[in-house]
Order: structure tokens, then C-alpha cells, then sequence
């Protein structure tokens, strides 16, 4: 079945660094000939260069191609005519046209990572948080209103077949992941404003309804405040994690922050027919360029990549070319043999990459 095309979009600030480092060491783990790496524009540095963010030969590009490996997009003070920021459309865009309705953000600290969670720096940090991309408050972008200019106004929006697919799909992931948590049972925990609005409310319902097809993963709730607590308390409780939009986004940057940052958090946004995959971070344009950014958190984006290619098309070697990246970045960090700056290291980004290819050994 191979070679797999994968449609390459580097974007903008440190989306180049970030994504060469992953493409070298993608290509090392899976052997010459397994995957195809095809170059394609897209994002506000092109949006200024040629007017458009992501342009149609790219989407095309992306529609066709076997996974999507991203670098970031974004880039300060780039505006649309009307002066509304062009921001990562490119990555919105792209998400909404090719309906990648789960982002997965895995939340696992790995050995010789320091965390602000001294407690479980031994073990422990390894859940997954779920959240729902194409709908709740951030679907009402653009459309909010201001009145007068004394009122503002956003709306959030559930829908019974968003949450359904959402729910089914963290339910999917506990019943089959790997690790669990401290207790051993297979896990959802629903995290919601269910107390205070009905949307949430609604949302908290549905998953019951999806949880009925699923006997063997437990469910629990949380509100999306005392959450924030509990991934600081006792992460160690927690397997998969289901949320709306916007409460998704804010815990998992709190998630990426208890096991190194920014810099070490990947991302998979996945939908029925396509996927794109890209480190959990934006382009960071404060230090793009000077081959600093720490190229891990689109290292391990790009084993989930793998992984989730594995299962599409029951190619094992796929799976154990990811196994062999995580380990490698796993002894790489746990030896410190190239540790990035963001990370308490000095090592640069084709360093830190370099490393890991040669721990493929
Ligand atoms: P977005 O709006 O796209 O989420 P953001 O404004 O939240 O972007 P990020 O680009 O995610 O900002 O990064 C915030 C800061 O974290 C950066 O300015 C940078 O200093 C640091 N950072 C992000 N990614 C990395 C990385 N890969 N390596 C090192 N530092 C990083
Ligand atoms: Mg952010």
C-alpha cells in the first residue's frame, strides 16, 4: 500500500523548523519509499505573499492525501482587508472543510521531564483529553455581535450529531487505548458546565446516551472549574476526557503545562475520512528562526500520525515504526542527549531531531 502521500503544510513562524525535524525523522523510523512527502503552501506568511491562506491546489492536496502533517499557522498583525486577523484560518479551513470533528490531545509526561506535578514525576501523567472541534462557543466565531456597542454577544451551539460523534469517538479511544489509569478502569469523564447551561447540560446527556453502547468504560463528570484542580491534584484518576470546544481547549493547554509545555504536546485532529496532525502549540513567531523551538511536540504529533495510519490501513510496521519514535524521544529526554530549551536543555531544534534519529538505531 505504500508509499503513504502525506500532504506537508510547514506554515508559518516555527511551523518550517518544526516540521523538517519531524519529516527526518518520520522518514528514518519508516524506512525510504513508506512515505511521501508532498509539499504544499498555506498560511498568513503565503496569504501575504500570494493572497490566499490556503489555497485550493493545497486543499486539493490535503482532501487526497493519506494523513495531513502541519508545522503551525499564524502570524501577529497579518489582516484580511476588512482588518480582521488572518490568524491559523489556514488550520480552520482546513478543519471545517474536511470536517476533523475530534482533537486529541494526549496528556502524558514522559521520564526524565520535569514537571510542576513533583509527585508524579515517577509516573502517572497518561490520559487523553478529547475535545469537540467543529461546534460550541468557538463555532459562533464571526458571528457574535456587539449592540450599541454595550452589549456583546456569542452564541454556543451543541448539536445531538456533534456530540454524538464526539462521544462515540472518546468512547472508541478508552475501550482500545493504551495505559490506564491507577485504578485500571477503562474511562470517559465527561467535563461540562452542566450545572449552569442547558447546552452543556445537553451535551452531559448525550454522552449517557452514547456511554449505553459501551459497557466496558466506565463514565464520570466534571465541571469544567473543579477540573482544573483535579489535573493538578490527582492527574493520575484520569483516561480519557471529553469536552465542548472551548472548555477543550483551555484544559489541555493546562494538561500540556503539568508534563513540559507547549513545546512537548502534540495534537490529532480527526474526523471519519481525514486527519491532520500538528504539535498542540501556535508558531510562536518570538522565537522562529533561530532554530530553538523545540521540535518534540510535533515529533510525537507525527507518531500519531503513524498510529492512526496503522489502524486505517492494518499496517503494522507503521505502528512499530511509532512505538520506535516514542521510545527514541522518550531516551533521548530521559538520557538528556539533546534536551530543547523550552525544556531546561540547550539543544537546538535539528539537534534535538538529530538525536532522535540516531536513538532509532
Ligand atoms: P495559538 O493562538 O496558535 O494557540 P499562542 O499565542 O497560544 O498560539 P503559541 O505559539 O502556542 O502561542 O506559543 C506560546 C509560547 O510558547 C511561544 O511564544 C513560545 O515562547 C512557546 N512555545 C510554543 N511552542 C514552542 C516550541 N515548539 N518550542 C519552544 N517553545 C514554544
Ligand atoms: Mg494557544
Amino acid at each position: 500500500m505504500a508509499p503513504y502521500r502525506i500532504a506537508t503544510i510547514e506554515g508559518d513562524g516555527i511551523g518550517p523548523e518544526v516540521t523538517k525535524a519531524a519529516i527526518t525523522v518520520l522518514a528514518e523510523a519508516c524506512g525510504a519509499g513508506t512515505l511521501a512527502f508532498e509539499r504544499l503552501e498555506g498560511g498568513a506568511a503565503h496569504y501575504v505573499r500570494s493572497g490566499h491562506v490556503l489555497p485550493e491546489d493545497t486543499f486539493a492536496g490535503c482532501r487526497d492525501a493519506d494523513a495531513i502533517l502541519h508545522g503551525a499557522a499564524g502570524l501577529p498583525g497579518v489582516v484580511y482587508p476588512d482588518g480582521t486577523e488572518v490568524g491559523n484560518d489556514l488550520h480552520l479551513r482546513l478543519r471545517f472543510r474536511l470536517d476533523l470533528y475530534a482533537n486529541v490531545r494526549p496528556v502524558k509526561l514522559l521520564p526524565g521531564v520535569l514537571s510542576p506535578l513533583r509527585a508524579f514525576e515517577g509516573g502517572g501523567i497518561d490520559y487523553v483529553i478529547v475535545r469537540e472541534n467543529t461546534e460550541g462557543l468557538y463555532a459562533s466565531r464571526g458571528a457574535g455581535v456587539v449592540l450599541r456597542d454595550e452589549i456583546a454577544s456569542d452564541s454556543l451551539v451543541v448539536t445531538r450529531k456533534g456530540t454524538e460523534r464526539v462521544a462515540r469517538f472518546a468512547f472508541e479511544l478508552a475501550a482500545k487505548r493504551r495505559g490506564a489509569p491507577r485504578d485500571g478502569q477503562r474511562r470517559v469523564t465527561v467535563c461540562d458546565k452542566a450545572n449552569i447551561l442547558r447546552s452543556y447540560a445537553f451535551f452531559r446527556r448525550i454522552c449517557d446516551e452514547v456511554h449505553a453502547g459501551y459497557p466496558d468504560v466506565a463514565i464520570d463528570y466534571a465541571y469544567a472549574d473543579a477540573i482544573t484542580v483535579h489535573m493538578l491534584k490527582r492527574p493520575d484518576s484520569y483516561d480519557v476526557i471529553v469536552a465542548e470546544n472551548m472548555v477543550g481547549d483551555i484544559i489541555s493547554d493546562l494538561g500540556a503545562a503539568t508534563v513540559g509545555g507547549m513545546g512537548i504536546a502534540p495534537s490529532g485532529e480527526i474526523g471519519d475520512a481525514h486527519a491532520l496532525f500538528q504539535g498542540a502549540h501556535g508558531s510562536a513567531p518570538d522565537i522562529a528562526g533561530q532554530n530553538v523551538a523545540s521540535p518534540v511536540a510535533t515529533l510525537l504529533s507525527g507518531v500519531m500520525m503513524l498510529r492512526w495510519l496503522a489502524e486505517r490501513k492494518s499496517d503494522t510496521a507503521l505502528g512499530q515504526a511509532a512505538d520506535r519514535i516514542e521510545a527514541a524521544v522518550a531516551t533521548v529526554l530521559a538520557e538528556r542527549r539533546a534536551v530543547p530549551r523550552d525544556l531546561g536543555g540547550h539543544a537546538s531544534c535539528t539537534e534535538v531531531a538529530e538525536a532522535v534519529r540516531r536513538a532509532l538505531a
